[in-house]
């Protein structure tokens, strides 16, 4: 542990606070540090290993991959790539996909689409972008300029121009922000993550429909994290009912190697030419090909098993000692404390066993692989009820 952790702290770039442990292998949802110290991972790489560490079918079909053709550059077609991105449209109703490497890119993708439809619709000067407070949409110079957290944006002036955000379920100001603004598009996560695991309502959704139709705005949906099974859909807006004109996901996507989409609509699916946009690795074969193997796993059965242990999860901490609060949809929650910081709660946490996540607004976040085991998940539950109930270690 101490080599590691020396070796790490001498050589990588300090950008992430990291807990003291050493992952070294894991099965399913249990992850094994150097220490031999097993822990239950509820929150699979940030969303990622949907079906948790080393998983059978997803190895095996990246690794037949591999054995074919691990990567060609994107002159040349590939079935995985081809296959994958009818799937992504046959699924979604959108119509065409764009394949790069994390779930910034795909932002970025989709901002550049936006941006030349109303172009070509409307004119230069449309190319504001709505976004919401407390949202998070990546790390780029663009989609930091599109998350809605000021905290991110004094570091690394100036970002890119044309972006607002206003907050999150108030109709009135996302009205007043389209009235006020030349817009090209509004970007939302149906359920924002890093920002504190808050549902948008329905009437909000609504609204931003309605005045999407009204003023031929695009609907930028950012599935990054609620995407592929995670909240108890295929997509999140499939709870709502509506359809975005560009979806973008990531994270659980690939399972585990690197993979973005950002899927085009019928307003946008020609916006592209040969040339406007492109990525090395996207739509790499190996990792494309375990994607289209977990898809085709995400089925009406295990998205039903995902809202069951959702319900469970929420019957099980609602009104618990210390918990003010449980938000979420599927097994995408967070969880408020009455008392006492999210950051001590992941600590206890991690020392009985069981690794947790942190999100905005002082809660404690849980994504885990959507297939935990109804064990796995009663254990777990019991070591973080316990940890709001006693707060510190
Ligand atoms: C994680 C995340 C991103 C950024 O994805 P990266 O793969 O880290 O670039 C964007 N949007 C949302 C909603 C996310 O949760």
């Amino acid at each position: 542990m101490t080599d590691i952790k020396t070796l790490d702290q001498t050589y990588v770039a300090p950008t992430y606070g990291r807990f003291p442990v050493v992952i070294t292998s894991g099965k399913g949802c249990i992850a094994k540090d150097d220490q031999g110290k097993e822990y239950i991972d509820m929150g699979s790489g940030i969303g990622v290993n949907l079906f948790g560490y080393s998983d059978e079918i997803w190895k095996e079909a990246v690794t037949a991959q591999l054995n074919a053709v691990q990567h060609t550059s994107n002159l040349y077609y590939t079935g995985p790539c081809a296959e994958l991105a009818e799937l992504l449209c046959r699924r979604t109703g959108l119509k065409k996909v764009f394949f790069c490497n994390s779930g910034a890119e795909a932002n970025e993708c989709a901002v550049k689409a936006a941006r030349r439809y109303a172009q070509l619709k409307k004119g230069d000067e449309y190319f504001t972008i709505i976004t919401l407070n407390n949202s998070f949409h990546g790390r780029t110079l663009t989609t930091l300029a599109a998350t809605g957290q000021e905290k991110f944006h004094q570091l690394f002036q100036p970002l890119t121009p044309g972006f607002i955000s206003v907050d999150a379920n108030d109709c009135e100001a996302l009205v007043k922000a389209v009235e006020e603004n030349r817009t090209a598009a509004i970007m939302l996560e149906c359920v924002q993550g890093e920002g504190g695991v808050i549902p948008l309502s329905r009437e909000f959704i609504d609204t931003a429909v309605k005045l999407a139709q009204e003023n031929d705005l695009l609907i930028i949906d950012d599935e990054v994290q609620t995407g592929n099974g995670r909240t108890g859909a295929l997509y999140a807006y499939m709870l709502y009912g509506f359809l975005p004109d560009i979806v973008t996901t990531a994270k659980g996507l690939g399972g585990g190697l690197p993979i973005g989409a950002a899927m085009l609509g019928e307003k946008v699916e020609d916006i592209f030419h040969p040339g406007d946009n492109g990525s090395t690795f996207g739509g790499n074969p190996a990792v494309c090909a375990g994607a289209i193997s977990n898809l085709n796993r995400i089925d009406e059965d295990l998205l039903a098993d995902v809202r069951r242990k959702s319900a469970k999860v929420f019957d099980t901490l609602e009104g618990k000692k210390n918990i003010r609060s449980v938000t979420g949809a599927g097994l995408m929650i967070g969880i408020e404390p009455e008392e006492g910081t999210a950051a001590d709660i992941a600590k206890f946490c991690l020392s009985h066993g069981v690794l947790v996540l942190t999100a905005g607004g002082n809660k404690v976040r849980l994504l885990p692989p959507l297939t935990i085991t109804d064990d796995e998940l009663d254990t777990a539950l019991n070591v973080i009820a316990d940890a709001f109930a006693n707060g510190k270690e």
